[in-house]
């Protein structure tokens, strides 16, 4: 299985600030020594510049990304949702990203683009006035072909921490690379069924407390896997990239299931093995917003 493995949102996850003992530098940190360990390099972050304006020093750590020799890319710059937004407000939202953020823009290889949460547009005319801009900015949108959902057990990861359960942060753990190994696995199966061939595989991570601390794990488990760590450029160069923005949605899907969600044939977002440990997670993640 050939993987580019992007992140998304740095410098800071948006749905909340670190919680104790964590830092966003610091989580990034972590984040960027896994990779070093595991040689995955030049990895693009789809980022928001609204925290470069409330906390400048953030800015160290998109220089610190960039000297590591891995990219930025405009993620916009509030993580606006484009169903919640007229397409001129997420238009206006992806300028000034592109204005904050170009001091590390300007050095990546590809000017990228990726819409938070992944929605295209929930309307015909929001789907081609924004990918119309986007031609017109010369930005290539990216999607995604697989996630881990690593948001979810990083706030079951957060009560099991905030309580003190060793068990629980174990079940955590272990659940994850059992979890995020087969989702994986799911979703590239359903790309290829949807491409007609193997495809390079598009992956996500988020720069929460629970990505730190198991990135190097996750990494090493993807690796015992069969997974090949590919330059993102490779995967832009299949067929996936060629349908990106191609159809109405304003759903939280991965590209394969969007595109056939949009032809009337729906795929299960979640490997059928792991749902009953993935409910587990949903169930300890309770009452932890971010
Ligand atoms: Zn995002």
């Amino acid at each position: 299985m050939k993987i580019a493995f992007t992140m998304d949102d740095l410098p800071l996850w948006p749905q909340s600030y670190p919680p104790p003992g964590y830092t966003a530098d610091g989580i990034v940190r972590s984040i960027r020594s896994a990779l070093k360990e595991h040689s995955i390099s030049g990895v693009y972050s789809f980022s928001n510049s609204w925290p470069l304006l409330k906390h400048p020093e953030f800015s160290k750590i998109l220089d610190d990304w960039v000297s590591d020799g891995h990219h930025i890319a405009n993620h916009t710059h509030s993580h606006i949702e484009l169903p919640d937004v007229t397409a001129e407000a997420f238009i206006a939202d992806i300028d000034a990203a592109e204005t904050h953020l170009a001091p590390w823009v300007s050095k990546a290889q590809l000017k990228l683009f990726r819409h938070p949460l992944c929605h295209w547009g929930e309307t015909p005319e929001k789907l081609e006035k924004v990918n119309s801009h986007l031609r017109s900015r010369s930005l290539t949108p990216v999607d995604v072909t697989s996630w881990a959902y690593e948001w979810t057990w990083n706030r079951a990861y957060r009560n099991a921490l905030d309580s003190r359960d060793k068990a629980a942060l174990e079940f955590v753990k272990t659940s994850f690379l059992d979890f995020s190994a087969a989702q994986l696995r799911h979703d590239m199966a359903a790309a290829e069924v949807w491409f007609g061939k193997e495809t390079i595989g598009i992956t996500l991570g988020h720069n929460v407390p629970f990505f730190a601390d198991i990135a190097s794990d996750y990494f090493a488990r993807l690796k015992e896997e069969g997974v090949v760590f590919v330059p993102l450029a490779e995967a832009l160069s299949g067929p996936g990239q060629a349908v990106v923005g191609s159809v109405v949605s304003g759903e939280f899907l991965v590209l394969q299931q969007k595109l056939a969600a949009a032809a009337g044939l729906p795929t299960k977002k979640l490997p059928e093995d792991q749902l009953a440990v993935h409910a587990k997670i949903v169930e300890m993640a309770i009452g932890q917003s971010g």
